[in-house]
Order: structure tokens, then C-alpha cells, then sequence
């Protein structure tokens, strides 16, 4: 057992974050796995004294994804840990080919990261900046909250998942329910708990209209009561946003008492710590 540690104590412990599961070498379009397309990333997360990343392409780009490209990575930096992941979207017209990309390549995946994009329509990500708020205008923010966490859980039951990406991403354009958020996503949480899956700590939140940490602090309060793991994640879409906004992180987390995030090695899931000193 660690001992008890106050959260004013841990703020005198130094936080050193090494890892980044939430992360787009190829952007937003098909682009081929080179070294020329990933050693930036490599370099970039030895830069910032990261030392273990996971790369997590959008499903609907599965085809640039190549195993060997990231083998060969792995062994020109062996002082890195590198992930093969994936991203499973809900969505209406991709996601059936992603989800069987992901079976017919499990076993070379270490980590997939699932989340969801798609409310009602089918051709419009709801998170898109700005237009994406136009799905909210004049319906019911409960209801849409409910809903989006309906479409969680159904990701988190596809057996396919092991981490749930920007848990909250509904409250991306500062919609906020009558309800309290807890009551709202503790079915969620649970079943998260229940299916053994980790959640992310992401800080893209801080980039959008919302700006606020991906889950807010409700949710992470409720999520360590449940005994969930975090992932530490950027949802970086350029090496240069690798570890985007973790020197804000790593305060947050010490407020909370978080002292271990997780890591994925072909699915398999171990704790490490975050502290850099020994723990008091
Ligand atoms: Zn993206
Ligand atoms: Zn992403």
C-alpha cells in the first residue's frame, strides 16, 4: 500500500509525465506510415522527455497504418516506447470497416482508443469547430448529454476498445446540463468500471470553445471513487502538439491525488507513476 499522501504534499512533488496515447501522424487524411512521417514524432516526444507514445489514427485513415513502418521506428529509438493504436469512432458511414480493420489486427495493436463523434447526423462530426454547435441549437441539452452517453456505452460494449478518448466531449461547445454531471455519467462510469477499461486525461479540452480538461473535475473525481485508470493524452494532430499542455496537466492531477497513469503493451494494461521523486 502507498501512503497516504495529502494533495498539498503532492504539490511539492515534482510531476514528470511520460506519455501521450492520443495522438494523429497522419492527420486528417490518409498519409502512409514512413519514418519520414514518424520520427518527428519520436524526436518531438524526446524533446519534451516523453518516453512512451502511442500512435492513434482515426479509423477512416486505417489504410496509412503500417505495422512494420512502426516496428522499424521502435527500433531506430529504442529509448522510446512506441504503441500501434487506432481510434474507433462511431462512425455511421466509416467505423464498420474500422471495427474490422481492429479484428483482423488485434493482436498487432497494443492499444485502441474508442470515442465518440456522431449524434444524429451522419455527415457532420458534432465536435467540429465551429459548425458542429448547429446540432445543439434548440433541442434539449439533457437529453442530448444522455444520448451522447448512450453512444459511450455502446463504444465501451464493443469489446474492441481498451480506453475511452475525451469522455465528455459533448460539453466541446459549452453546452451544460440542468442536471448534475455525476448523475448524468455515473451509469457510464460504471459500466467503464465494469468492462475494465481506462479512461483519458486529455488536455485538447483546454484548446476548444470549452476549455476545460477532458473529463471536467467532476468526472475525474468520480472515476478514481470507481477505480478507473487514466491515460495521459494530447489528441495531438502535429509532432509539434505532442504533449500539448502537460506542465498545466500535471498541477491538475496533483490536485486530485493521481499518482499513476496506465500504459497498453498489445492490450495488456500496467500502472506507473507520474511522480519523479520517490513518494513521501
Ligand atoms: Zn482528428
Ligand atoms: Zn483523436
Amino acid at each position: 500500500m502507498e501512503p497516504n499522501v495529502t494533495a498539498d504534499q503532492l504539490s511539492t512533488v515534482t510531476y514528470q509525465l511520460f506519455s501521450d496515447y492520443h495522438t494523429h501522424p497522419q492527420g486528417h487524411r490518409v498519409q502512409p506510415y514512413t519514418q519520414g512521417l514518424l520520427q518527428p514524432w519520436a524526436d518531438s516526444a524526446r524533446n519534451i522527455a516523453l518516453s512512451d507514445i502511442a500512435f492513434t489514427d482515426h479509423d477512416r485513415y486505417h489504410a496509412g497504418i503500417d505495422f512494420d513502418e512502426i516496428d522499424r521506428l521502435q527500433e531506430r529509438n529504442s529509448d522510446l516506447k512506441i504503441r500501434a493504436g487506432i481510434e474507433l469512432d462511431n462512425d455511421p458511414v466509416h467505423s464498420a470497416a474500422g471495427r474490422k480493420w481492429i479484428e483482423q489486427h488485434w493482436n498487432k495493436l497494443d492499444f485502441v482508443l474508442g470515442l465518440v463523434h456522431f449524434l444524429d447526423r451522419a455527415d457532420q462530426m458534432f465536435d467540429s469547430v465551429p459548425d458542429g454547435a448547429a446540432q445543439f441549437e434548440g433541442r434539449d441539452v439533457d437529453t442530448i448529454y444522455h444520448d451522447y452517453f448512450r453512444r459511450v456505452r455502446e463504444m465501451a460494449a464493443t469489446g474492441l476498445v481498451d480506453c475511452l478518448a475525451h469522455l465528455d466531449l459533448v460539453k466541446i461547445h459549452g453546452h451544460r446540463p440542468g442536471a448534475e454531471i455525476g448523475a448524468i455519467v455515473n451509469e457510464t462510469l460504471d459500466f467503464i468500471r465494469a468492462r475494465n477499461l481506462a479512461i483519458e486525461l486529455s488536455t485538447a479540452g483546454w484548446r476548444k470553445p470549452v476549455d476545460e480538461l477532458y473529463p471536467g473535475d467532476r468526472i475525474i473525481e468520480l472515476a478514481i471513487q470507481k477505480g478507473i485508470p487514466f491515460t495521459t493524452a494530447s489528441d495531438a494532430h502535429s509532432h509539434a502538439q505532442l504533449g500539448d499542455s502537460y506542465p498545466r496537466l500535471a498541477p491538475k492531477m496533483a490536485s486530485f491525488g493521481i499518482r499513476q497513469v496506465c500504459i497498453f503493451d498489445k492490450h495488456q494494461r500496467s500502472m506507473r507513476g507520474v511522480c519523479a521523486e520517490p513518494l513521501l
